[in-house]
């Protein structure tokens, strides 16, 4: 069986092969985990909220989505170059500018390794 909460791609810059594990978007689990949330919520507080308590769905539900969106822009940066696909969409400067500094502060990416080691056997050929 496929899973498909589980997606291969390869980074948009440096190839590298990557496996998504969160989505933009949420699931039906999450879902059951909200009206489960929400059900618990309203029964530990009906004393004193009685149905009001019910609206707490939408605050559970706003913290599923954020922490959701959260999750997937963590994972979807490249742990090698530090490529934000989803800046890149925004703003391609802003993006630029994430790569640059990441590699300034990993010096020892593979990304740069590969590119060293491409510059070595140019200049020894
Ligand atoms: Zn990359």
């Amino acid at each position: 069986m496929k899973n498909t909460s589980n997606r291969d791609c390869f980074c948009a810059l440096c190839r590298t092969p990557r496996k998504l594990s969160y989505t933009r978007h949420l699931n039906g689990l999450n879902y059951l985990q909200i009206v489960l949330l929400t059900a618990a919520f309203t029964w530990a507080t009906f004393p004193l909220f009685q149905f009001k308590a019910l609206s707490s769905v939408f605050v559970i539900w706003a913290t599923f989505e954020i922490s959701k969106k959260l999750l997937y822009r963590k994972d979807i940066k490249c742990k090698v170059c530090g490529f934000d696909p989803t800046w890149y969409r925004k703003d391609v400067r802003v993006a630029r500018r994430q790569v640059e500094n990441f590699l300034k502060e990993n010096p020892d990416s593979p990304m740069l390794r590969a590119k060293k080691t491409l510059n070595n056997v140019e200049i020894s050929s």
